[in-house]
């Protein structure tokens, strides 16, 4: 018997669970969002599976389990303004979106970054503000953030993203050099101190300056 894709997503949020994700909030959002709108259409049979997927300009769409991880390590709330860094297909963007009060997303890919935006119509989302930019800069406009993601790998945590995270805010970013292995890092600002958490081993595409017009 063919599996349809629903049923591959219960079976996703059962193995989710298993994992150790257990904020219903989040799985609830996960059920809600279609992940197969968010890849290229070739693969849109293996949307349920617990794996990252290449999407256009050479990028991946995250593993379910890191999207919903990295969400359940940022504590959010429907009050928190958060910035993401890293739009790639737009879903972590969407997920977080659902969650929280307002979500400003920037990406260094122009057609990404445009592919995603027309999916947030699409599925009604209008509390996502996007940018075309270099992120590792953050947002100064519209800082500071309460919550700050990080959805690809610096060697470093960028100065001006630590700047503009508000006193109490907490930061979620894959730190470590790319063929190694890199660890999201949880970083808790109190005043002008920063605290850092070890959390996972991960492996992300990396976070790079510049932008890029075209695919
Ligand atoms: N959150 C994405 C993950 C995409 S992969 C999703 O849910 O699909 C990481 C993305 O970060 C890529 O699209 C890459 O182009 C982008 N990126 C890398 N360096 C960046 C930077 N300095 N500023 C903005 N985006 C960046």
């Amino acid at each position: 018997m063919r599996l349809t894709l629903s049923d591959k997503k219960s079976l996703l949020l059962d193995e989710l669970r298993d994992e150790g994700i257990e904020d219903e909030k989040i799985l609830a959002v996960l059920s809600d969002i279609p992940r197969e709108d968010f890849i290229p259409k070739a693969l849109r049979t293996q949307a349920y599976e617990n794996s990252a997927l290449p999407i256009n300009s050479g990028q991946t769409i995250s593993q379910p389990y890191i999207v919903a991880y990295m969400t359940q390590v940022l504590k959010v709330t429907k009050k928190h303004k958060i910035l993401e860094v890293g739009t790639g297909s737009g879903y972590q963007a969407v997920v977080l979106a659902k969650l929280c009060r307002r979500l400003f997303t920037v990406e260094r890919h122009l057609p990404l970054l445009n592919a995603a935006a027309e999916i947030f119509k699409k599925l009604n989302i209008f509390n996502i503000t996007t940018l075309f930019g270099n992120g590792m800069k953050g947002w100064p406009e519209q800082a500071p953030f309460d919550r700050i993601m990080v959805t690809a790998a610096s060697e470093e945590v960028p100065e001006r993203l630590l700047e503009q995270l508000k006193d109490g805010g907490i930061m979620v970013i894959p730190i470590g050099v790319q063929g190694e292995i890199q660890y999201i890092i949880r970083i808790t600002r109190n005043g002008d101190d920063y605290s850092e958490e070890n959390l996972l081993p991960v492996k992300f595409v990396p976070l790079l300056s510049g932008i890029v017009h075209d695919s």
